[in-house]
């Protein structure tokens, strides 16, 4: 399901996924997201800053009500070894006994998210799934299931729709092979 298409072809990067194919994927996740949350009224939560555009695509895709909330984590690369997480930014709702979807844009390693998770499930919330628009090879380390997936892709870097390099590229309309050439 990878495409280059022309409309692209101002942007110096290679397409992996249009906004077209995006959209696309995403309302169907929303329908089938929907059916597996009739009557419940689930929190939403938005993994800052990348899960942003999946997040508000997703929301809007989902015809059903829900409350939409934020958190915000940061991987400290410099020392990826050790694996350090921290929160950045806190829930504001209260999830106690609610049915919470995170809503990610990309699992690599996992740490991120088990992290995200195992914090979530402190508050002991009814039910907690996740939402990962891409999934990259190697993510099952997370060691929770990720029920809704967007894309399994391989261990390349990738950038747009929300995703980074350096700060730059989030607003890209679609997702794309990041290069330096
Ligand atoms: P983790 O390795 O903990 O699963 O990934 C943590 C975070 O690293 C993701 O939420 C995302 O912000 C960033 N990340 C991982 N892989 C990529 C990638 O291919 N492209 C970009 N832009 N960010 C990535």
């Amino acid at each position: 399901m990878r495409n280059n298409t022309s409309n692209f072809s101002n942007i110096p990067f290679q397409a992996l996924f249009n906004e077209e194919t995006i959209l696309s994927r995403v309302k169907e996740l929303g329908l089938q997201i929907a059916n597996d949350y009739q009557g419940k009224n689930p929190v939403f939560v938005c993994v800052l800053r990348g899960g942003v555009y999946f997040f508000s695509d997703l929301t809007k895709a989902v015809p059903i009500p829900i409350e939409l909330d934020f958190i915000q984590a940061k991987s400290y690369t410099g020392t990826e070894s050790s694996g350090n997480v921290e929160l950045i930014k806190d829930l504001d709702s209260e999830i106690t006994g609610r049915d919470v979807l995170i809503v990610e844009d990309i699992v690599d390693t996992g740490r991120t998210l088990k992290f995200l998770i195992s914090h979530i499930l402190s508050k002991k919330p009814n039910s907690l799934e996740v939402a990962s628009l891409l999934f990259k090879e190697g993510g099952e380390a997370v060691g929770y299931p990720i029920k809704y997936i967007g894309w399994n892709i391989g261990k390349e870097f990738v950038i747009g729709y929300g995703l980074d390099y350096d700060g730059k590229f989030r607003n890209l309309p679609g997702v794309f092979l990041y290069s330096e050439d």
